[in-house]
């Protein structure tokens, strides 16, 4: 991973934001710039410097990960990070005010407490400003490194569908199903799952975020298996909907008309194009078969070293597909207290469409 390049690109685009400095606090976004994987850190980027906030317990694992300067604060990282501002910021812009000197935060992740403290700890006239989500929009797009990471991630995570379609019978608990697949993962090499597993069986499934429960598989009915592993920090995720016993033909033509969906928005999915284009596949398609007051989320997000990073594929989203970007499509549609289904995969924008990742078929299973 080129961190350098990472803090680089981002240090361009501080000066259109009319930034003195970055104060980076989300920790994927720490990790994505200099390598850091532990769970208390900082980053500070600031015209040509990056320099690295952490305490004492990893002084030895920020020697080894992280591409920036290193400082071990006593107080904390953020403590340590606005005493470098005021040393810093200050004395090296001294024909300038320290009234003018403006560090962005990253608004989507900084609690209230957080910003009170940092602003009590800095010299008067330093000025924090929320940023919009700046390191976000570098991650979008993957380099070769991460696209091969992921590609791992995605085939780790389908080979686990096995694990559930041996499980699946009726009787079994939900949480049986999703306890073979997540130790399989483990076993398999994962880190760990990309989230809690959903195994929504028989009514569950109506549930667009049904975790496994205590509920057995019923006799009938469709079971939604939504799963994903985190295989060398990047993550995968994946639906598939499998029916126990024998569907209707209401049941049959619904799942058809879902895997239409899911793969008209994939036939959508090139550069150049709003995701919110690719929304519309999938919903047009669903509206037209009179099922779209069902289809209640949007059809994607992006996916990386956080399971759902931007962009939100969704209506009014305006973000531009750009070769490289890792995304889901994964339309669904729910009647409450009856049935859902939704099938998903994990596509990678190339320079004429994408190309699916996900290895699984999407015919309908009978169990
Ligand atoms: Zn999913
Ligand atoms: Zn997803």
């Amino acid at each position: 991973m080129d961190h350098k390049a990472r803090q680089e690109r981002l240090q361009k685009t501080l000066s259109s934001h009319r930034l003195d400095a970055l104060l980076v606090t989300h920790l994927p976004n720490v990790r994505y710039l200099c390598g850091f994987t532990g769970s208390a850190g900082v980053l500070v980027v600031s015209g040509a410097r990056s320099v690295f906030f952490t305490d004492g317990r990893y002084t030895e694992q920020a020697r080894s990960e992280v591409r920036a300067r290193i400082v071990i604060g006593r107080e904390g990282p953020i403590a340590a990070a606005a005493e470098w501002f005021s040393m810093h910021l200050n004395v090296s812009r001294k024909s300038r005010s320290a009234l003018h000197v403006k560090i962005g935060i990253e608004g989507e992740h900084v609690t209230v407490a957080a910003r009170s403290r940092l602003a009590s700890l800095l010299p008067s006239g330093m000025r924090l400003q929320e940023v919009p989500v700046l390191v976000e929009q570098c991650r979008m797009v993957k380099d070769e490194e991460e696209i091969k990471r992921i590609r791992s991630a995605v085939l780790l995570g389908a080979s686990l569908f096995d694990c559930a379609l041996e499980k699946i019978r009726p009787g079994v608990p939900e949480t049986d199903v999703a306890a073979e697949m997540e130790y399989t993962a483990r076993t398999r090499g994962a880190q760990a799952m990309s989230f809690e597993t959903i195994i929504a069986s028989g009514a569950r499934s109506a549930l667009p975020h049904g975790r496994a429960s205590r509920s057995v598989v019923p006799r009938r009915g469709f079971v939604v298996c939504d799963f994903g592993v985190i295989l060398n920090d990047y993550c995968s995720d994946m639906t598939r909907t499998v029916y126990v016993g024998r569907p209707s033909s209401k049941e049959r033509g619904a799942y058809q008309a879902v895997k239409e969906a899911q793969q008209a928005a994939v036939n959508a999915v090139r550069p150049g194009i709003a995701v919110s284009e690719v929304d519309r596949a999938a919903r047009n398609l669903l509206r037209n078969k009179r099922l779209g007051k069902y289809f209640t989320h949007s059809t994607g997000h992006g996916v990386g070293l956080e399971i759902h990073e931007p962009p939100r594929v969704a209506a009014g989203q305006a973000d531009i597909l750009r070769p490289g970007m890792v995304i889901t499509i994964e339309p669904g549609i729910y009647i409450p207290g009856r049935w859902g289904i939704r099938i998903e995969d994990m596509v990678v924008v190339t320079d004429r469409g994408c190309e699916v990742l996900t290895p699984t078929s999407k015919e309908l299973i009978e169990i």
